[in-house]
């Protein structure tokens, strides 16, 4: 018989025994964007208390100096609640700008003609600057460009120099300094990562956050280059590919493989495309992501009217409702809680949307339709974790516990969609926040390696004592054996606590 070990330094601070109330049951991860309207400590606390799983920090806005201040709050949150809370780094990427403009608008009306220009200007009803160098080489004659955020449509009619181009407006507009432009037309010759996102990757590994996300991937080799930087200065960051632009669609399978995790990027996405063929990508993408057990976060608009009311709209809730039901790891609010008027209360009523889902609904308990396939490398450990959450279904378990050391054991247990709750048991810490993005996963730090029958007992002690379990509950452990040669998952138990 194992001897018991002295469990009580796992266990968290003072609101040990209220964790398991204290903690929302929600599957559905919340990614909330952090800016103005949230970040002090007080309203950060609100805000995970009312549901946020992951913090994003968005590099296209703000300082160092600011987030500096905002991982510090994150952390003390941590440290002093019973919350692991996942922070990501939003990198900027190669994102294309119109430059300053004279007068600072320009209304361009149907029919006008304008040069586009990269060379650096102050706008103005000739000539608009176009912050990309290689304008006039990427874009041909007859393609469409758009400016803030599709509003504005142009036809590109001539190519005049080597930086100059005529554009002829189809939808006009007022045109404000510094909107974001997009080619969707175009295959673009952009750098994957800028020198700003250099010096974000640099901020975001001193910091030692969770998640990097890339914008505007558009081939796994730009998840592989941003990996190898992370892995150079021996950082644990794990890498999310934002799925924003045409090219990546065509790549979609080798980018979900490379990257730890994906963000249905909505906002840019609705640009690029034809905005009606987004909700059938976006499901496909999320099936994709389960069955390769990757993380994947619905973005951009879930509850924008929110921003301005206390109450969303009727197909916001749906959008919400949705995404769940397709099985999205995650769903995320931006300007709603970094800009908006009433940050805790979006939360609050996006946790209870996703609950009201949860509840009734099962659509997305995948586990009979995406099986492990015999062709994979990781075949084996992969059907312990199906049957896992086959052998918990069908004994009625109460909780479904497993231990990971790369966080692959965590990520394949969630991807399944088990009903019951699910705990993952790691000593590797970095992963403790990580897998807050992960669906259904609550995390904890677990150090000891003797014997297994040691290790589960103390697994369920600390649960019990958590209030997560009690006695008479049924628990189904996955683990490996022997203990010390750490080897993928390879053994299933399942026991009633006494
Ligand atoms: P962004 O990404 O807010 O950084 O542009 C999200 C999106 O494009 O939807
Ligand atoms: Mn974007």
């Amino acid at each position: 018989m194992a001897k018991k070990k002295d469990i009580s330094k796992y266990l968290h601070a003072h609101m040990d025994k209220q964790a398991g109330i204290a903690h929302s049951q929600k599957r559905t991860k919340i990614v909330a964007t952090v800016g103005p309207a949230c970040d002090t400590y007080d309203k950060l606390l609100q805000l995970v208390k009312a549901g946020v799983n992951v913090f994003r920090l968005n590099f296209s806005h703000g300082t160092h100096k600011d987030k500096r201040a905002t991982i510090k709050h994150i952390r003390k949150i941590i440290k002093e609640e019973p919350y692991n809370i996942a922070i990501l780094g939003d990198l900027q990427g190669p994102k294309l700008r119109v430059g300053d403009l004279y007068k600072n608008q320009l209304l361009l009306k149907e029919a006008d003609e304008i040069i586009f220009t990269s060379q650096p200007c102050k706008g103005n009803c000739d000539k608009v600057y176009i912050s990309y160098e290689h304008l006039t080489k990427d874009a041909k004659v007859g393609e469409r460009i758009f400016l803030d955020d599709g509003k504005i449509e142009v036809r590109v009619t001539e190519i005049i120099n080597k930086t100059d181009l005529r554009v002829t407006v189809i939808i006009g507009g007022l045109l404000l300094p510094k909107k974001g432009v997009n080619l969707p037309d175009s295959t673009l010759s952009l750098p994957a990562i800028t020198k700003k996102d250099m010096e974000d990757i640099e901020f975001c590994i001193d910091q030692k956050i969770d998640w990097i996300a890339l914008s505007f991937v558009r081939k796994p080799s730009h998840i592989a280059d941003l990996k190898k930087l992370i892995h150079a200065r021996a950082s644990k960051i794990k890498v999310i590919g934002k799925i924003e632009m045409p090219e990546a669609l065509k790549h979609l399978r080798e980018i979900i493989l490379e990257s730890d995790g994906i963000m249905i990027a909505r906002g840019d996405l609705g640009v690029e495309i034809p905005i009606e063929q987004v909700p059938v990508i976006q499901k496909d993408i999320i099936r994709k992501c389960m069955h390769r057990a990757k993380p994947v976060i619905v973005a951009t608009q879930m509850m924008e009217s929110m921003m301005e009311r206390t109450k969303p709209n009727r197909s916001e809730v749906s959008d919400v409702a949705n995404a769940v039901m397709e099985g999205a790891d995650a769903v995320m609010l931006s300007g709603e809680t970094a800009l908006g008027q009433f940050p805790v209360q979006v939360v609050k009523t996006m946790s209870k949307i996703i609950e009201e889902v949860e509840k009734t609904v099962y659509e997305y308990n995948r586990e009979d339709i995406l099986t492990p396939q015999s062709h994979s490398p990781s075949f084996l450990s992969d059907a312990i974790c199906y049957s896992a959450c086959k052998l918990a279904k069908d004994g009625q378990a109460d909780a479904l516990v497993g231990m990971t050391q790369s966080g692959y054991t965590g990520f394949t247990l969630s991807s399944f969609r088990p009903k019951c709750p699910l705990y993952v048991f790691s000593k590797e810490k970095s992963l403790i926040t990580q897998l807050s993005l992960s669906w259904g996963v609550r995390a904890f730090y677990y150090p000891e390696e003797e014997s297994l029958d040691g290790i589960l007992n103390d697994q369920l002690d600390i649960l019990k004592e958590r209030g997560f379990l009690k006695s008479g509950d049924v628990v189904v452990n996955t683990g490996s054996t022997p203990v010390e040669l750490h080897l993928p998952t390879n053994i299933i138990k399942i026991s009633r606590i006494t």
